[in-house]
């Protein structure tokens, strides 16, 4: 995928994701293309007409404006949550690596700064000595499954679930706070019978100790993005996906039961959001 380069005007802006007060996004878009994702507006905002997870441009000054902004900011209050619209470990960082010049400059302007990414990544391993020293932050990996031909259809630009999951062993090895983001759950997917409980003990072996579970969001164009993929690949759990749209709340009874028991067998929090 062509990487596009554009210049931004500010780099630390405020979120209203609970638990957050600021998010860092050094990306525009995202290649992983998650069908599921609802960040595509982000692009449709920016004016961009390509289709989710076929455009990035990469925020070349996004370090030196963090710089700026941390300068003048003084103490951080509250919590900075690195990727809310992109995944800041995505293929372009490997060749960019603004987001290691974003921890870096974190930690020569704010070295107690609480700083969480969000990830799908194994790239993020390599920045495992700068994880380390913001002592008050953490890796979470989002996993949905652990089958690779799922995500290779619902996931297709990230790294395989079994690569970040051998990424939050190496991490969790190294000193690095690590847990996990089950999210969204995927109807007739990550719920099938069995599967739930194999995606916690697996991350259980892996070392993670907190493993934190979501609904899909129904918005409308991940929504359509879902339904194509399904009826196209996953033709099996359409009927799940269905069933969960005509009553989501309906469809989630159950479910925090259902953690309870796999909290207390695997002997880690799981909870749902
Ligand atoms: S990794 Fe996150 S931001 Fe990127 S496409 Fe997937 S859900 Fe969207």
């Amino acid at each position: 995928m062509k990487v596009g380069e554009i210049f931004c005007k500010t780099a630390l802006n405020r979120t209203r994701i609970p638990g957050y007060r600021y998010c860092l996004n050094p990306y525009l878009g995202c290649a992983h293309g998650c069908r599921y994702c609802y960040a595509d507006t982000t692009l449709r905002f920016s004016g961009h007409p390509a289709r989710w997870g076929e455009f990035v441009a990469a925020k070349v000054n996004f370090a030196e404006v963090l710089r700026r902004q941390l300068g003048r900011k003084g103490d951080p209050a509250g919590r900075i949550l690195l990727g809310t619209v992109t995944d800041a470990y995505q293929p372009a960082e490997a060749e960019y690596a603004l987001t290691r010049a974003c921890l870096e400059a974190l930690i020569e302007v704010w070295p107690g700064a609480e700083v969480d990414v969000l990830t799908k990544s194994e790239l993020v391993v390599r920045d495992a000595d700068l994880w380390r020293r913001l002592r008050h932050s953490s890796v979470g990996f989002t996993v949905t499954t652990v089958r690779d031909d799922v995500a290779a259809v619902l996931e297709p630009g990230a790294s395989p679930p079994w690569a970040r999951i051998r990424a939050a062993a190496r991490l969790r090895a190294a000193g690095v706070p690590v847990w996990a983001f089950v999210a969204p759950l995927l109807p007739g997917l990550t719920d099938a019978p069995g599967a739930l409980e194999e995606l916690v003990a697996v991350l259980r072996s892996a070392g993670v100790r907190e493993i934190l579970v979501d609904a899909l969001n129904p918005y409308p164009a991940a929504v359509e993005r879902l339904r194509e993929a399904y009826a196209r690949q996953l033709r099996w759990a359409t009927g799940h996906l269905e069933r969960y749209l005509a009553d989501r709340r309906g469809y989630l009874r159950g479910l925090p039961e259902r953690l309870a028991r796999l909290e207390h067998r695997y002997g880690c929090r799981v909870a749902f959001c």
